[in-house]
């Protein structure tokens, strides 16, 4: 009979465990499904990154790829009925909204008599399957980290050959929105889909990645894979990229394989707590702060902190954002202008092209000192050392924040002290970060006792 394989955070066709287990039992019919409860509020530029990988993947499928439009509880029995399919294959799924839906999924699918059958996960060892030696999960990433190295994971495998496929037609309103998506894009998207993925990693394999363990905390250099929005799409496998990295003992492929194991542990703490997703680990019970106008600020770029402002304008301008300026201005809104992180979350999920709830909101709370194995409360990044330490010559905000671009070398990082400095505009600094740093910590200390 045909199995349906309903693809979602999984993209490709090499390396697919649902689709080999599919391709083993008959015809495949290959589904995306669009819920337009999540299509419409996702920011413009994820949307256009999904269309140009689902593009890409239809390219693939020779145009196979069959979008249907709908609520997938409604959807995915429907097609099944449709081509007769006896199974509906899928990748398991780690976060709480999706694992849900498919609860609902395949409840209405045993009352069509068809099988739902979870293969794999998008991460190299599921999440859920390690466990401290007491039995319970781990609530701290070294020993995580250790006990995910000794577990290991299996090889990549090829695309199946010789599937046999299955046809069906597409909802007649799909082209149309994924050419609007498209359209519409505000940024200028990487080279999408399986190809362009295996390439970028490719050329970070044969160059960035030996010095990435020096140079993976320099915004101002391209020293990071750029891995991470075909990693959330699933266009590639993270059992991929640790096989080509077998072998490799050098530094680089060591902090490399250590940076996807803070992915697989942010999707493990995510699936054992749930209500991390948008809770505090650890409740702190600060007192939060609303200032509305400073948040615009931040969000658009215009703090008067010129790293903080850079990255924010990054974020905006690639659809991505370095790690250590994600840190750094994570810690802005938190600490200098008391924001509940959440806030912050929110904004970056709707603008990063890999905005993934696990990494996304474990990270701030790892900033915000609320997570499980989180960075202390009390320590708070100061946005104008971190600019000169991590961006030595000025040159990131130079990039970013063009009304800065006439000041030379380091001078970029603080404006205030030099002549001219202000000249095209750039806006004053909206905050005292000495003061609010104080603020910051007295709140912390009055919380505590
Ligand atoms: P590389 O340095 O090349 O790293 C390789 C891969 O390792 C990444 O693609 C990613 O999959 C993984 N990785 C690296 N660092 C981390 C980390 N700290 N936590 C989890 N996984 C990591 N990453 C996301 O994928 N999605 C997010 O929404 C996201 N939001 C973040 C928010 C904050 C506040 C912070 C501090 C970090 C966030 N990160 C997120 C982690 C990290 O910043 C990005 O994974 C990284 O910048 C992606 O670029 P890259 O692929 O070039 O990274």
């Amino acid at each position: 009979s045909t199995a349906l394989v309903w693809f979602r955070r999984d993209l490709r066709l090499r390396d697919h465990p649902a689709l080999h287990e599919a391709a083993g039992r008959g015809e495949v019919l290959p589904l995306f499904v669009i819920d337009p409860a999540l299509w419409r509020p996702a920011g413009r530029a994820k949307l256009a990154w999904l269309a140009a990988t689902l593009r890409s993947l239809d390219d693939s499928l020779d145009g196979r790829l069959v979008i249907r439009l709908g609520d997938p509880e409604q959807v995915v029995p429907r097609v099944a009925r449709e081509v007769g399919a006896g199974s509906v294959h899928v990748s398991r799924e780690n976060e709480p909204g999706g694992m849900a839906r498919d609860r609902r999924v395949v409840a209405a699918l045993r009352e069509i008599g068809v099988e739902g059958v979870a293969s794999g996960s998008p991460y190299a060892v599921d999440p859920g399957t390690l466990l401290t030696k007491g039995g319970t999960p781990f609530r701290v990433f070294t020993p995580f980290a250790a006990a995910w190295r000794e577990h290991g994971w299996d090889s990549a495998r090829p695309a199946p050959r010789g599937v046999r496929w299955a046809t069906a037609g597409s909802d007649g309103r799909v082209d149309g929105m994924l050419d609007k998506a498209l359209r519409e894009s505000p940024i200028d998207l990487p080279a999408a889909g399986e190809e362009a993925a295996h390439r970028r990693w490719q050329r970070f394999l044969d160059g960035p990645l030996s010095d990435y363990d020096d140079d993976r905390d320099r915004p101002d250099r391209e020293g990071t894979s750029r891995m991470s929005a075909d990693l959330h799409l699933g266009v590639v496998h993270p059992r991929q990229l640790l096989d080509d990295l077998r072998g490799r003992t050098g530094a680089g492929a060591e902090a490399y394989r250590t940076e996807l194991a803070w992915r697989e542990f942010y999707a493990d703490v995510l699936l054992t707590q749930p209500d991390s997703a948008w809770q505090d680990l650890r409740p702190l019970p600060v007192a939060y702060d609303e200032p509305q106008d400073a948040i615009d600020a931040w969000r658009a770029g215009r703090t008067g902190f010129p790293f903080v402002d850079a990255g924010m304008r990054q974020l905006l301008g690639e659809g991505w954002m370095h790690n250590r300026v994600r840190m750094v201005t994570a810690s802005f809104l938190t600490k200098d202008l008391h924001v509940w992180w959440p806030v912050g979350a929110q904004h970056f999920l709707d603008h990063l092209l890999d905005g993934d709830l696990a990494s996304n909101n474990h990270g701030w709370q790892w900033v915000a000192g609320t997570g499980t194995d989180a960075s202390p409360y009390f320590r708070v990044f100061n946005p104008v050392t971190q600019g000169q330490r991590f961006d030595p010559d000025g040159a990131y905000v130079r990039r970013w924040v063009p009304e800065l671009a006439h000041l030379p070398g380091a001078a970029a990082h603080e404006p205030w002290k030099h002549d001219g400095g202000y000249d095209h505009d750039y806006p004053r600094r909206i905050v005292d970060h000495a003061e609010e740093r104080t603020v910051a910590l007295e709140r912390y200390e009055a919380a505590k006792s």
